[in-house]
């Protein structure tokens, strides 16, 4: 069982370690994935630690869900791909290496072989420019 102590996830949110960030709403984060599966490769969490669907409460679920539709929208706006496959996965037998609960955004090109991990870690100022392009796609879809 990974605790909220030697979680990566959980230092990221804390702001211990970087990340390329997308969105922060008081209970959800979303960033880069740094070894993206796909071009545009995106995660949301909950900014608390709970580790699978067994866990999170029914609210911070929701959260997650409402950002994780928001920003499949601002990928799709930015990269217009041919499809978007949104996934989260519990526990090690079914792909999880983060035991922190999280939603994989992964924006799909026809033809492309599906995976959930990619192999290599991805240019930091590609992140950065996409999670920049992605933060200004929100803005445009939700004006405040
Ligand atoms: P999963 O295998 O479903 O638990 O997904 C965990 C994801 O987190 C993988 O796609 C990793 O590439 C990604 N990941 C691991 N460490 C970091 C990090 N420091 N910043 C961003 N993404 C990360
Ligand atoms: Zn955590």
């Amino acid at each position: 069982m990974t605790t909220e102590a030697d979680c990566i996830f959980c230092s990221i949110v804390a702001g211990a370690r970087p990340c390329h960030k997308v969105l922060e709403t008081d209970l959800v984060l979303s960033f880069m994935d740094i070894f993206p599966a796909s071009q545009g490769h995106t995660l949301v969490i909950p900014k608390h630690h709970y580790e699978t669907v067994f866990d999170i409460p029914e609210s911070a679920m929701q959260a997650v869900s409402v950002v994780a539709k928001r920003i499949a929208g601002a990928i799709r706006a930015e990269l217009a791909p041919d499809g978007m496959t949104i996934v989260q996965v519990n526990g090690a037998a079914a792909g999880q290496t983060v035991m922190h609960y999280h939603v994989h955004l992964l924006p799909r090109t026809q033809g492309e072989s599906m995976r959930l991990h990619g192999s290599n870690q991805a240019d930091p100022a590609r992140l950065d420019a996409l999670a920049r392009a992605f933060a200004a796609r929100l803005i445009e879809l939700h004006p405040q």
